[in-house]
């Protein structure tokens, strides 16, 4: 029939050259029970509620995307994350330290039915003396009176409280119009403070101990950029620029690999966002395992972490001095079974103590880094689809066969797929598709996406 393939071209070139977006990040800060968790519940139009969480148990993420009016952002619910009682109002300035730090908007929430406490007032002269935007929120304005007891926050001294209600959505809206009026305009690359074809950003991520800080140290040690010297580059205290291969390079929050934290349940908390945020501002993962040691679950969710962001990723097989015959018996069928997800990321085995093989990370990196931006020329990639689909037809279901039409790659950085089908493409051909995909362009060190567009 009359199907148009040039209808479906539709990269957005200018986009593609841009910055992977970092999103503003909205921190979500005050006491216990004030109703955070709830709050961010309703900004992230989750159903299930956060709120009936267990305490103590360990979350994997503690930030979310949002949007609203068509404004993207992180929402990240500090929610449940405290200690009981011991230390309360020292772990709430900590909390809000960190949140001011690394958020671009305070989201202040003080429960309306109470009103200031001493804590409350503690956490606004954290956030009065960073000076980053703050919108207070009196929550618990749940009917018109509580509205009005609102009014006397105006007493702590960091603006209009804004009345609403978490738990039924009451002024949520205004309360999110104000949010996005203080949000920055988006400007990644300015806030990043990288000109174009400035250092490439990479993250060292790993669960404790595997070797991140002496990995850190290694390569820092007589290769520290000197600031001035690079070129359109502004200064960012957290991160370091280092010389490998005769480039410099943007290492990512290396302030957060070097602090130690006090070992408690909030440790856990900073820990994931500071992962988290690294994560958003680079554009490769190198995540460190300890090679001597079985792969913990933690280590397959930093994992998959990277690539559900949708970065570059090299696998760091770290403190090698130590692993002999057996267990590098035992490592090889781990990875075959655990990480085949991540078939495709270059692994390098290196020691961060007897400096082996560390050489060997920019050969990895600049691989994985060159896949996440590479394109398939659209007439390349239906060449091959016309091949696939003839030598691997999908298998004819209910009296009908599910027809790749037509192909194209609609983004790089990470690479996406976009396939107009004249059927539903069952998932295990959709597998066949994207390992085939790998076989024939690489993308090795990239996570790809294959997804379809039914053509009625
Ligand atoms: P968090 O510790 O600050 O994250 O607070 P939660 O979100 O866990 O909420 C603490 C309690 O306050 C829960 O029982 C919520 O149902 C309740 N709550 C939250 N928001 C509101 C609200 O707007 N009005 C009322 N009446 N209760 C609320
Ligand atoms: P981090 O928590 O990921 O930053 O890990 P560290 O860099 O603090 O390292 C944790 C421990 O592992 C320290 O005692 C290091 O000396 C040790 N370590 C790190 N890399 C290696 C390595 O390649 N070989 C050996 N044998 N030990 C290492």
């Amino acid at each position: 029939d009359d199907f148009d393939p040039a209808e479906y071209e539709f990269h957005d070139e200018e986009a593609e050259a841009a910055e992977p977006a970092r999103l503003p990040l909205v921190a979500v800060v005050g006491r216990p029970n004030v109703g955070k968790s709830t709050l961010v519940n309703r900004i992230i139009g989750r159903r299930e509620a956060v709120v009936e969480d267990v305490p103590g148990v360990t979350r994997d993420r503690v930030s979310y995307p949002a949007s609203w009016n068509g404004r993207e952002f992180t929402v990240v619910d500090t929610g449940g994350w405290l200690p009981e009682s011991r230390g309360l109002a020292a772990a709430i300035a900590e909390q809000a330290k960190l949140a001011v730090e690394l958020a671009d908007v305070v989201l202040f929430v003080v429960d309306a039915t109470v009103g200031a406490t001493d804590v409350d007032e503690a956490v606004v002269e954290i956030l009065r003396r960073s000076k980053k935007p703050v919108v207070l929120a009196a929550n618990k304005a749940d009917d018109p009176r509580a509205e009005l007891e609102a009014t006397a926050l105006w007493s702590l001294g960091i603006g209009e409280p804004l009345p609403v209600s978490a738990l039924h959505g009451r002024s949520s809206g205004d309360l999110l119009d104000r949010v996005l009026e203080t949000l920055p305009e988006p400007a990644p690359r300015e806030r990043i403070g990288e000109a174009p074809g400035g250092p490439r950003r990479v993250a060292l991520m790993g669960r404790p101990n595997v070797g991140k800080s002496s990995l850190l140290n290694k390569l820092a040690k007589e290769n520290r950029a000197v600031v001035d010297s690079v070129a359109g580059t502004t200064r960012d205290p957290v991160d370091e620029l280092i010389d490998l291969g005769g480039r410099t390079w943007r290492f990512i929050d290396t302030a957060g690999i070097r602090k130690r934290h006090r070992e408690n349940q909030g440790a856990d908390f900073y820990a994931i966002l500071r992962t988290q945020s690294a994560l958003e501002r680079s554009e490769v993962a190198v995540v460190l395992v300890d090679a001597s040691e079985s792969l913990a679950e933690q280590d397959l969710r930093i994992v998959n972490n990277v690539i559900e962001a949708g970065r570059a990723l090299v696998l760091a097989y770290n403190k090698w001095d130590l692993v002999d015959e057996e267990r590098r018996f035992y490592l090889d069928r781990e990875i075959e079974r655990q990480l085949v997800g991540a078939r495709w990321a270059p692994r390098v085995n290196i020691s961060a103590k007897t400096g082996r093989h560390v050489e060997k990370l920019v050969p990895a990196i600049d691989t994985a880094l060159e896949s996440w931006g590479h394109r398939v020329p659209t007439g390349k990639l239906n060449q091959f689809f016309t091949d696939l689909v003839s030598s691997h037809p999908h298998p004819i279901r209910g009296g009908k066969q599910p027809r790749v039409l037509f192909a194209t790659q609609a983004s790089v950085r990470p690479p996406k797929f976009v396939l107009f089908t004249s059927g539903f493409l069952e998932p295990g051909y959709r597998r066949f598709i994207e390992r085939r995909i790998r076989e024939e362009f690489g993308f090795e060190g990239s996570p790809i996406s294959v997804t379809m567009k039914i053509r009625e």
